[in-house]
């Protein structure tokens, strides 16, 4: 962060979110900075009374900016930061608030300093003449190409470690239709959710803590195996007598999780509530609850394997590598993740697995039998302690008449036996791949645990 603002004399109770680009109106693009700083602010306790949308257009920008100071304390941007004509957002944001945009030395040492980086990118080596003549011109960016941003002067300045736009905050006083003026704030910040989000919650967030009046405790708990419905009715009459704390149900990930908050007083009884409230959804769906925290279900397989000394592998066919790249995302898996083979065609199953031809043929390649052969056929070849095995119609087309498209069969073989279950899913071929991955690992979470 550069700099500080004499933020203290403001306190932000309400926001708005604006999202600049013209590609999210026509659909090009899902606008998922928006459902991330709504998250965000929920959990510092700022209200976020609206959210838009707005084309790369100064006007219409303008205009939602000058539109959201009028009734909240706090309009958040994202995107429109760059060096392109269309990003006009600094330009705009910057003369709404009366801030002048100056170049900023430290902003464009860092930029110089990313640009050295990027040129250390080079083509290393090929095995054909006709590669080589096409790779040459990978390198880095020419000097010439890189701009330095304009940035709000007098701005806290938020350091952008994936990209070249920094982020602002402005606080400012905004004159009211009474002749009175109120302090105010504008945050800008980058469009492309992998530079947005770290920034947000690194630099960003603990300055709002600072400025939101609510003092929150939130904690999380996680539960798979169950639906949001059924989730839902087991603690309705909690929901219902709610006060503080509350408890909100969501669907995150394939699986439903509750947030429990409670809001803090100024001063006063500040007793943890929360915990009450964690015993008795404990009581009701202790069976279901992988996590009381923030882990995810895949972080929670990988800790528990890593506590047991225990590894796992992935023999995948219809979500084709999915459930293994669920796993590699998770920092430390190698310990753990032995590895994964997509086994697509039967002749691949067969090969590296070893399931009996004669199996593929009488039972086919989405059974009971196929996936269990396949769970044991890896179970072999890589000496996992939880092999794991998928295999199933995702559709559109395919499927049989005993099984359509929708179902699947997963297997996970361990010293205790193999287990497998069936699944019937309905939706989008990526949904009825997103949801057997998912099963996978909620398989193998269950295995462990019963290990
Ligand atoms: P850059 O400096 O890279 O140009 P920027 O701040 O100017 O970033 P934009 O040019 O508006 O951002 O958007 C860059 C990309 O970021 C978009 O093409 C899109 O992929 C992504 N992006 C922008 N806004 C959103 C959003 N609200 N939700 C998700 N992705 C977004």
């Amino acid at each position: 962060m550069i700099g500080s603002v004499e933020h203290n004399r403001m306190r932000i109770h309400s926001a708005e979110i604006l999202s600049v680009g013209t590609e999210l109106l026509l659909g090009e693009t899902l606008d998922t900075n928006g459902y991330f700083l709504a998250r965000q602010l929920a959990e510092l306790g700022i209200s976020t009374y609206r959210h838009i949308v707005v084309g790369d257009n100064a006007k219409r920008i303008e205009k939602a900016i000058a539109d959201a100071l009028e009734c909240n304390d706090l309009v958040i941007t994202t995107g429109g930061l760059g060096p392109t004509a269309d990003d006009l957002t600094y330009d705009v944001a910057a003369k709404v608030a009366g801030f002048r945009l100056v170049s900023d030395p430290v902003i464009n040492r860092r930029i110089d300093e990313r640009f050295a980086l990027r040129k250390k990118t080079r083509f290393v080596a090929c095995t054909s003449i006709s590669e080589d003549k096409q790779n040459v011109s990978v390198v880095g960016l020419a000097k010439s190409h890189v701009v330095y941003p304009l940035v709000p002067e007098g701005a806290t300045l938020f350091m952008n470690e994936n990209g070249t736009s920094p982020g602002a905050l402005m606080t400012f006083d905004w004159p009211l239709p009474t002749g009175e003026s109120r302090r105010k704030a504008i945050l800008l910040l980058p469009g492309p959710p992998g530079e947005m989000e770290p920034m947000f919650l690194r630099e960003v967030r603990p300055v709002l803590e600072k400025l939101s009046p609510e003092r929150l405790i939130n904690r999380y708990v996680h539960l798979t195996g169950i639906g949001e419905p059924d989730a839902e009715a087991a603690v309705r009459d909690l929901v219902d007598q709610q006060t503080n704390p509350t408890i909100a149900v969501y669907v995150r990930d394939g699986d439903v999780s509750f947030r429990i908050t409670q809001r803090l007083a100024e001063d006063g009884d500040n007793e943890d509530r929360t915990g009450t409230l964690i015993d008795l959804i404990k009581e009701r769906l202790g069976v279901y609850i992988y996590e009381i925290g923030t882990r995810s279900l895949t972080e929670v397989v990988c800790d528990k394997l890593l506590e047991s000394g225990a590894t796992c592998a992935f023999a995948e066919s219809c979500t084709g590598g999915l459930a293994a790249s669920l796993m590699a995302r998770v920092p430390g898996a190698s310990n753990v993740f032995k590895g994964g083979v997509v086994t697509y065609t039967n002749a691949m199953k067969a090969d590296v697995l070893g399931v009996p031809d004669q199996l593929l043929r009488e039972e086919g390649p989405v059974s009971e039998a196929c996936a269990r052969a396949m769970a044991e056929g890896l179970y072999r070849l890589t000496g996992a302690d939880y092999a794991v095995s998928v295999t199933g119609f995702a559709g559109p087309a395919g499927g049989t008449i005993k099984y359509p498209v929708g179902t699947v069969f997963i297997a996970c073989r361990s010293r205790l036996g193999t287990r497998v279950i069936e699944r019937h899913y309905t939706g989008s071929r990526t949904n009825i791949q997103d949801r057997s991955a998912y099963a996978s690992i909620d398989l193998l979470y269950r295995s462990i645990e019963s290990s």
